[in-house]
C-alpha cells in the first residue's frame, strides 16, 4: 500500500525541506519507491535533489493549474528509487490563480491519485503558510509529519496548524491523520533544547518520533551540492539520523497493519 505524507508547518526554517529530501532519499535507499512533491514556490526540494529549475519542463504548477498529466511532470533524481515533481517560482502565482477555480482544494488529490499505485511513499514538501497550497496537500495526504525546531518559540503557531488540520478533517479529508512529530535542529549543549523536547512530548505524547534530528552542519551543506545527505556524506551524523527516522516511519506502518 502506498502512503501520502504531507510534511508541514507554516513556520519557515523548521526543517520541512531538509526532512522531505533526506527522509525521501533514506526511504529510497531502503528499497522503497518514493516520489517527492515540491509544492513550495521556493523550490528548495527541487534544487536540493540536484534538479536545475531552469531545466524543468513540467512542474507542479502545470499539474495544478494547466491540468498536465502528473506522469509528465515526474523527474528522476540521482538517487535510485527517488523521483520528484518539481516546483519553480511560477508556483507563487498559484495561490491566487486557484482562488476562482472549481474544486480548488482537491486538485492535488486528484492528480496524485493517478500516481499512487506506482510508489510506496509520496512525500509532499509544503510551503510556510496555511494557504491553498497547504490545504491541497492536507487534502491529498493520508497523514502529516510536523517538524518542530528545538527552539524557544517551538510551540507557537502549532494550535493554528492543528486547527487547520481539524478543519481539513471535517470538510475535505476525514481520514487525515498525524503521522508523527519530528524534533529538529536539536543542540545538546543547551538546556533549552531539552526543555522543548519535554514540552513537545507532553503535548503530542507517543506521536513524537524517537529519532531526534540534531544540528549537523553537513545537513545544511548538502543542498548547495544538490545532494541528499546519504550521498553527500553517508558517514555524517545527519545521514545516520535520517536513516534511523526512515526505519522508524517504516516500522510504524508495519505496526499499524
Ligand atoms: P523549511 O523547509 O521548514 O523552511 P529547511 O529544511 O529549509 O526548513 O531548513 C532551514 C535551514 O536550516 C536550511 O538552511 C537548512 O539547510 C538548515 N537545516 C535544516 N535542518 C538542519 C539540521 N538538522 N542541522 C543543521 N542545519 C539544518
Ligand atoms: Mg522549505
Amino acid at each position: 500500500m502506498s502512503k501520502i505524507i504531507a510534511i508541514t508547518n507554516q513556520k519557515g526554517g523548521v526543517g520541512k525541506t531538509t526532512t522531505s529530501v533526506n527522509l525521501g532519499a533514506c526511504l529510497a535507499s531502503l528499497g522503497k519507491r518514493v516520489l517527492l512533491v515540491d509544492i513550495d514556490p521556493q523550490g528548495n526540494t527541487t534544487s536540493g535533489v540536484g534538479i536545475s529549475k531552469a531545466d524543468v519542463e513540467n512542474s507542479i504548477y502545470d499539474v495544478l493549474i494547466n491540468e498536465v498529466d502528473p506522469h509528465e511532470a515526474v523527474a528522476q533524481t540521482a538517487v535510485p528509487n527517488l523521483s520528484i515533481i518539481p516546483a519553480t517560482i511560477q508556483l507563487a502565482g498559484a495561490e491566487i490563480e486557484l482562488v476562482p477555480t472549481i474544486s480548488r482544494e482537491v486538485r492535488l488529490k486528484k492528480s496524485l491519485a493517478q500516481l499512487r499505485g506506482e510508489y510506496d511513499y509520496i512525500l509532499i514538501d509544503c510551503p510556510p503558510s496555511l494557504g491553498i497550497l497547504t490545504i491541497n496537500s492536507l487534502t491529498a495526504a493520508d497523514s502529516v509529519i510536523i517538524p518542530i525546531q528545538c527552539e524557544y518559540y517551538a510551540l507557537e503557531g502549532l494550535s493554528q496548524l492543528l486547527n487547520t488540520v481539524r478543519l481539513v478533517q471535517k470538510h475535505l479529508n476525514t481520514s487525515l491523520q498525524i503521522e508523527g512529530v519530528l524534533l529538529t535542529m536539536f543542540d545538546a549543549r543547551t538546556n533549552l533544547g531539552i526543555q522543548v523536547i519535554e514540552e513537545v512530548k507532553k503535548y503530542f505524547q507517543q506521536k513524537v518520533y524517537q529519532t531526534i534530528i540534531p544540528r549537523n552542519v553537513r545537513l545544511s551543506e548538502a543542498p548547495s551540492h544538490g545532494q541528499a545527505i546519504i550521498t553527500y556524506d553517508p558517514r555524517s551524523k545527519g545521514a545516520e539520523v535520517y536513516l534511523e527516522l526512515a526505519k522508524e516511519v517504516i516500522q510504524y506502518e508495519q505496526a499499524a497493519r
